[in-house]
């Protein structure tokens, strides 16, 4: 499959101050397009960055059937691109669209479609350590029709940002005990938007209680620890590093396997799997609890400094940890190219228009 492209005429490079950028708010110049009518796929383009317009009845803004995925570009030192895991990605995309009645994308074009769009906007990946290209890969329902029933159109899209080093703060979490992000049988496990919109009023009550985040409990007896965010969580508590097993209601992070391939294979113990707030609370009383951090794209890994579960709060030293900073320098050293990709994890992203 070749993918047409139609350059932009009116790039908005110069514009952009690449020594100062928030994230999530610059767009690169290009975007990948691909409508799903008729039962198949319609052929792909990538194309100038436009608004879409949308129909009041458009599914999606009604009933929420919508997805997306999140990975960065970084630049190998020798200013070549390069991606992350991308087969990850694509496979967790694909099982999102299947969870909420949505069309795969075949993974052949999903890796075409980003290696071809980093590759035409690769000037917009900046150069500083630490910043990279954003990808945003979504799809959405785009039949016009109220009523609950999974659409028939869907448009699939991917579009870039380039971000800066994710400053990376110290975060404070406080364990949730009346709201839940997921439940068994849910949708907790999908990268979908519903996940995002059901968090937002949990945290801003933690926000108004002094904390970043919440951490997500189990539904039934808010013991059990899910997850944070758009982060998953680990806590080296005597030696040994812990993380709650995937059990349906906890997003399948990329970087979540990352950390867990990395530590295996640095010697450390990992054990996955159901991980109650009275193991962690008993760690900090006998003072064996270590270290807690998150994992996720967007930080990488992000060091916890405080962690209330009710009147109980936790203070932890990040300028103590030891396994999460080797964590971060490690996955940023693959993503730089300065770090031995003994897993295949990196794939580069050679120039087209040179090849010509
Ligand atoms: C995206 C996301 C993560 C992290 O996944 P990565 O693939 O590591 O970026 C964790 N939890 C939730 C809820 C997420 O949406």
């Amino acid at each position: 499959m070749s993918i047409k492209i139609k350059h932009t005429e009116n790039s908005s490079f110069s514009k952009v101050d690449f020594d100062n950028l928030p994230f999530g708010q610059i767009v690169s110049d290009h975007m990948f397009e691909m409508d799903f009518k008729d039962g198949k796929w319609q052929e792909p383009i990538i194309r100038p960055v436009e608004k879409f317009s949308i129909h009041p009845a458009n599914l999606t803004l009604h009933y929420g059937q919508s997805i997306f995925e999140g990975m960065k570009a970084s630049r190998h030192h020798d200013g070549t691109p390069l991606l992350f895991r991308l087969d990850k990605h694509a496979e967790r995309l694909n099982a999102s669209a299947d969870r909420m009645c949505m069309p795969m994308v075949a993974e052949d074009l999903f890796y075409e479609a980003i290696e071809t769009l980093v590759d035409l906007d690769r000037a917009w990946i900046p150069l500083r350590d630490g910043s990279a290209l954003y990808i945003r890969p979504f799809m959405f329902a785009t039949d016009e029709f109220i009523g609950v029933r999974p659409s028939l159109d869907y448009k699939f899209v991917i579009f870039t940002c380039p971000v800066g080093p994710y400053y990376s703060r110290p975060v404070s979490l406080i364990a949730e005990e009346k709201y839940v992000r997921a439940t068994p049988g849910g949708v907790g496990e999908a990268k979908t938007a519903g996940n995002y919109a059901a968090s937002l009023y949990p945290v801003k009550v933690a926000k108004e209680k002094g904390y970043d985040q919440v951490m997500w409990m189990d539904p039934f007896e808010f013991k059990y620890i899910q997850e944070v965010g758009t982060m998953n969580i680990f806590f080296k508590m005597g030696g040994k590093v812990y993380t709650p097993d995937l059990n349906g209601t906890i997003l399948k992070g990329v970087t979540r396997d990352t950390v867990i391939h990395i530590l295996n294979d640095e010697g450390y113990e990992v054990i996955e799997g159901p991980l109650s707030k009275d193991q962690v609370l008993e760690a900090h009383k006998n003072g064996t609890l270590e270290e807690v951090f998150g994992s996720g794209t967007a930080a990488v890994i992000s060091f916890v400094n405080k962690l209330a579960f009710g009147d109980t709060i936790i203070h932890l030293d990040p300028e103590a940890f030891k396994t999460a900073p080797f964590l971060k320098s490690y996955i940023e050293g693959l993503r730089s190219g300065r770090k031995m990709d003994r897993f295949g994890w990196i794939k580069r992203v050679e120039s087209l228009e040179m090849a010509h």
